[in-house]
C-alpha cells in the first residue's frame, strides 16, 4: 500500500459537529502530525474567513491549523484581479475576494447601479428576495455566476438546515444560468488544495477523510486520492463513490491510516 503523506480532512461532521468537537478528533490530528503526516483542512463552509476556523482549531490544541482552505477561497480563484464581485454570501467570501485582489461589492441597493463582473453565491442567513433580485439582475447583465459550493443542506444540532446550494438554486432558477462551482467536489477546490500544498503534492500519497459522499468522496476522486468515510456527520448520500474504508469517526480513520503508513 502506498504510504500516506498527506491527510486532507473535512471539518463539519468530522472534526466537530456544531459547537462540540467529535470525541478524539484533536488527539487524532496531533498523532498524525507527530508521525510526520501533513494534515490539511478543507471545508465547504464559506460563511466565515479561514482565520475563524483556524482559531477554533488552534484554541482546541491543533498545530498548523492555518493549513486550511474554505470554499470561499476556492471561489476567489475564479476571480481576476480588480474584477468587481457582487457578494451574495457571508463575510468569508468578501474577505476571500479582497485577498485575491478583487473588489467586493456589498449586495445592497447601491449595487444595482454598479458594473459587475461576477456574482458569488454562498451561505448567508440574511438572504432575502431583494438580494435574490439584485443577484439575478447582475447575472442577466452579464456577470459570471459562481457558487462557493452546491451543498443544499448542512447539519446542525437541530437537524439539517438550508445550505449555500439552496440559495444558489434560487439564483440559477431566477436567471436560467448554471453557476461555476468552486468548493468540494469541484475542480477549483482541488486545484487550490494542490497549489497550497505545493509542487511536491502527490495524490497517490494522500487520503481524504470526510462524512459526505457527494462532496468529500467525489472530491477524493477529483483529486485522485483515496477516501475514508466517517459516520460521525451526515449519512451516505450517493452510491457511486469508491471508499477505501468506512469507520465511525476521525480517531478510527487515523488508527487505520497510521496502521497503513
Ligand atoms: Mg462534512
Amino acid at each position: 500500500m502506498t504510504s500516506v503523506r498527506y491527510v486532507i480532512c473535512d471539518l463539519d461532521g468530522v472534526v466537530w459537529n456544531g459547537d462540540s468537537f467529535v470525541v478524539g478528533s484533536v488527539e487524532a490530528i496531533t498523532q498524525l502530525q507527530r508521525e510526520g503526516a501533513s494534515v490539511w483542512f478543507v471545508t465547504n463552509n464559506s460563511n466565515k474567513p479561514p482565520s475563524h476556523y483556524e482559531q477554533r482549531l488552534g484554541d482546541a490544541g491543533v498545530d498548523h491549523a492555518s493549513q486550511l482552505l474554505t470554499s470561499a477561497q476556492a471561489a476567489a480563484t475564479l476571480i481576476e484581479s480588480n474584477e468587481r464581485v457582487l457578494i451574495c454570501a457571508g463575510p468569508g467570501v468578501e474577505w476571500a475576494v479582497s485577498e485575491a485582489g478583487g473588489v467586493p461589492i456589498a449586495n445592497t441597493e447601491d449595487a444595482v447601479c454598479e458594473r459587475l463582473d461576477a456574482v458569488i453565491v454562498g451561505l448567508h442567513i440574511e438572504f432575502d428576495y431583494a438580494r435574490l433580485d439584485r443577484a439575478a439582475r447582475a447575472v442577466r447583465g452579464g456577470a459570471r455566476l459562481i457558487g462557493t459550493n452546491s451543498d443544499t443542506t448542512f447539519p446542525t444540532a437541530t437537524g439539517e438546515a438550508p445550505g449555500g446550494g439552496a440559495i444558489l438554486a434560487a439564483v440559477e432558477a431566477a436567471t436560467g444560468q448554471k453557476a461555476l462551482l468552486a468548493g468540494k467536489p469541484h475542480a477549483p477546490m482541488a486545484a487550490a488544495v494542490a497549489a497550497r500544498i505545493g509542487p511536491e503534492f502527490r495524490p497517490e500519497n494522500a487520503v481524504m477523510i470526510g462524512d459526505r459522499y457527494s462532496t468529500d468522496g467525489r472530491f477524493a476522486a477529483e483529486l485522485g486520492c483515496r477516501f475514508i468515510a466517517v459516520s460521525s456527520g451526515v449519512a451516505p448520500d450517493v452510491e457511486d463513490v469508491v471508499v477505501w474504508n468506512r469507520v465511525p469517526c476521525l480517531a478510527d480513520a487515523v488508527r487505520f491510516v497510521t496502521g497503513e503508513r
